[in-house]
């Protein structure tokens, strides 16, 4: 390991067992974002100096101290693909006391993301894909309309990328009303990751947590009758593994 080997952290969850579904989970927040999505649930770990900088000494030790209880580490955000040189210490630090590794993340910086993917520790990338594959639909619902054509080319390299790495793609997209709630938004990225993952998450919006948008956080969440015709949505463009995940029954698997 890189002696000055450094990760800006928001937390460090010891247990998880609805994040990489199946398996008990270190979730390691790292802190700052380059989108704003207006459902954000962590808004406060978008800010680049949120947080605090850890030495990846403090991992080693949760490592250690949770050995007989995770077989996985799960870096999430904020977007950890920020840090790419903390997350490869980290992950190849997750690999070297036996544990599989999630990369949960936007996709949206393509040089960092082929750097994290190509170092051979991670195992499994949850990526959002956050709206139909075009700059103007990317650009709208990150809230970041300057960085619209080098998400839709990012994206789009990660999914490829994983594929040919034989990395597992487990693609996200949540559900918020008004924003991405249309069945005709949910078949259009339906139709672009068909062949491109190996399951594909609904998520439903929630209005806990730090909500970015004050008025979002006034929204209620989608049904999950909602939820389920979207599922039915994207399941009639031949795409499969299909799932929704909703706060009153967990992950659903609909076809
Ligand atoms: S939801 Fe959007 S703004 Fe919030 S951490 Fe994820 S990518 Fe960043």
């Amino acid at each position: 390991m890189s002696p000055e080997a450094r990760l800006r952290v928001g937390g460090i969850i010891d247990m998880s067992t609805v994040d990489w579904y199946g398996n008990v989970s270190l979730i390691v927040f790292c802190a700052g974002c380059n989108y704003r999505c207006p459902y954000c649930q962590n808004s406060g770990l978008i800010p680049l100096d949120s947080g605090r900088e850890i030495d990846l000494d403090l991992l080693r030790e949760r490592f250690e101290a949770n050995k007989f209880i995770n077989d996985t580490v799960v870096f999430t955000g904020g977007e950890p693909a920020l840090q790419p040189e903390g997350v490869i210490e980290a992950a190849k630090l997750a690999k070297s006391h036996g544990l599989m590794v999630m990369l949960d993340s936007n996709g949206s910086v393509k040089e960092n993301i082929d750097r994290i993917l190509r170092s051979g520790f991670i195992d499994r990338v949850a990526l959002d894909v956050k709206a139909p594959i075009n700059p103007t639909d990317y650009g709208r619902v990150t809230g970041r309309p300057d960085l619209g054509e080098t998400s839709v080319e990012a994206v789009l390299h990660c999914l490829d990328l994983s594929k040919e790495l034989g990395i597992e793609m487990e693609v996200r997209t949540t559900v918020a009303p008004g924003v991405s709630d249309d069945p005709a938004f949910i078949r259009s990225i339906a139709e672009s990751i068909k062949g491109r993952c190996d399951v594909f998450y609904l998520q439903q919006f929630d209005n806990l947590g730090e909500v970015l948008s004050q008025t979002l956080k006034q929204e209620k969440p989608p049904t999950r009758d909602a939820m389920t015709s979207l599922a039915r949505v994207a399941l009639r463009t031949g795409l499969r593994n299909v799932f929704i995940k909703t706060r009153s029954n967990g992950l659903e698997r609909m076809g």
